[in-house]
């Protein structure tokens, strides 16, 4: 892949490129693009971007009348796209026009600010998340009729309710069939295919998930921050654009079906010194987990912001369907070993090795920022260690079922129940991002979230119906 802005322009020749598709993320976390002749990606382009994004239609980008944005490729970015020969895309850095400097607003300028923050500390980070979603066959949504909002039919080959004829697959019994019970194997393939060869990841492994209705996983080797938000962006475009090919379609909501589990962003994370030599994470000599006490304080961190990122990492008004018990999604704050009912876990499948070790926050979803979320999980993180935030003792019962007067001696807290929850907390717990979020984004990303929930909170829900037609 390029890594420098002369490079990129040896790539297109090479390749016999004829477009440049510049690819940028909004405030809430959508991949957009624009499509280029490759003649107009020249020497000047690579070196102070293309100017002709009116970011006035961008979510949280700007108003009408400053909307002139300038768009400068990440040259490490730019790979062909198999499925539009001709066409190479870019990940750009999104710029005020005018020469006024780095936009804001950008969320991977959050991601970048990040990165210089913890080396400025004696710091480097690692982030490896777990990316979960649906395939399905076919959604029908009744959303455009003058009764919008009456429902959605999910067509799913392999469902129970589909009876298509073939096996299928019980409620929670999708982990690891084969198939042909597994139908989707072939999708999953060509994605992660698709990933190596053309986009440079490596990739770890890939299954069905849990959910029955064509839940999957792919999880990809761990990287830097702004790097691994990329990566997210760049598998949510692939695995959408393969199922799209067979006539399918991906989604990363976070709870598309009820009764079943839903979509989880587990990251993996750990804290090393700036020069990435040192996990700092990792203790030998720790008998509980192998985990040091810099380890502990991550964890201090994270736990003590946990209500406040949650309105960052679990950012959709769908994503506190997905936090209820029962799922393996995590409700109560609290950490442990290998108990998948806690928030924060320190997997324990190896011993004796120091790279892997690591903790698993499994809040997060895939409906989030990737930028926004990893900066905001490593200044929790860097913030239990600077004020030597204690976690308390690990909890290794499973937390689903202790009782609420159980849950309150041993002072476990839960996530909030909702996105306005979510974000309250956060407008009162704030002062730990900003040393990297500035009030601009922050103030804009709280406006649309604001904005997301009320209008969502105004629809009647079809089950309503089901509850209160005979009222
Ligand atoms: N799908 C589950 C979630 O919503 C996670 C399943 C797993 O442990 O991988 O978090
Ligand atoms: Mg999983
Ligand atoms: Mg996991």
């Amino acid at each position: 892949m390029p890594s420098s802005p002369e490079d990129m322009l040896k790539f297109l020749k090479d390749n016999k490129i004829e477009w440049v598709d510049l690819q940028f993320t909004d405030v809430p976390g959508r991949l957009h693009h624009i499509t280029i002749p490759a003649n107009e990606f020249d020497e000047n382009t690579v070196k102070t971007g293309f100017g002709k994004l009116d970011g006035s239609s961008i979510k949280g980008f700007t108003m009408i009348y400053e909307s002139d944005m300038v768009l400068l490729p990440v040259p490490e970015t730019m790979t062909l796209i198999p499925w539009t020969p001709g066409v190479a895309r870019v990940i750009t850095k999104v710029f005020w026009g005018g020469g006024k400097g780095r936009f804001e607003r950008d969320p991977r300028f959050i991601a970048e600010e990040a990165e210089k923050y913890q080396l400025s500390q004696g710091y480097t980070s690692f982030f490896g998340p777990e990316m979960e979603f649906f395939i399905f066959d076919k959604i029908d949504l009744d959303v455009a009729t003058p009764q919008r909002g009456t429902g959605y039919k999910i067509i799913a080959r392999e469902a129970p309710w589909q009876n298509s004829g073939g096996f299928l697959i019980r409620y929670k019994e999708g982990y690891y069939p084969a198939p042909p019970v597994d139908q989707l194997m072939d999708v999953r393939l060509e994605a992660v295919e698709t990933l190596v060869k053309y986009f440079g990841f490596t990739i770890e492994a890939t299954h069905h998930e849990v959910a029955t209705g064509g839940q999957g996983e792919i999880d990809f080797r761990f990287s830097t921050l702004a790097d691994t938000a990329d990566k997210v962006q760049t598998l949510k475009y692939v695995v959408k654009n393969v199922a799209a090919k067979h006539g399918m379609v991906a989604t990363f909501m976070p709870k598309p079906m009820f009764g079943d589990n839903g979509t989880g962003m587990h990251t993996h994370f750990s804290l090393w010194t700036a020069d990435g030599k040192k996990n700092l994470m990792y203790d030998p000599n720790d008998e509980y987990a192998e985990i040091s006490q810099t380890g502990r304080y991550v964890i201090g961190g994270i736990l003590h912001h946990a209500r406040a990122l949650s309105a960052i990492v679990s950012a959709s008004v769908n994503s506190y369907r997905r936090l209820v018990p029962g799922f393996e999604a995590p409700v109560y704050i609290a950490w442990s070993k290998s108990n998948r009912s806690a928030i924060i876990r320190v997997p324990s499948y190896y011993k004796g090795i120091e790279k892997a070790k690591r903790i698993e926050y499994r809040a997060p979803d895939p409906s989030c920022n990737p930028y926004l979320a990893f900066a905001a999980i490593l200044m929790a993180a860097l913030d239990g260690v600077n004020k030597k935030i204690d976690p308390g003792d690990p909890v290794d019962e499973n937390i689903y079922h202790l009782t609420p007067e159980k849950r309150k001696q041993l002072g476990i807290k839960e996530l909030p129940r909702s996105l306005d929850e979510a974000l309250d907390e956060l407008e009162s717990d704030k002062e730990f991002l900003k040393p990297v979020f500035n009030s601009s984004i922050l103030d804009t990303y709280i406006d649309l979230k604001r904005e997301e929930a009320k209008t969502l909170q105004m629809y009647p829900h079809p089950m309503e119906l089901y509850y209160y037609l005979d009222s």
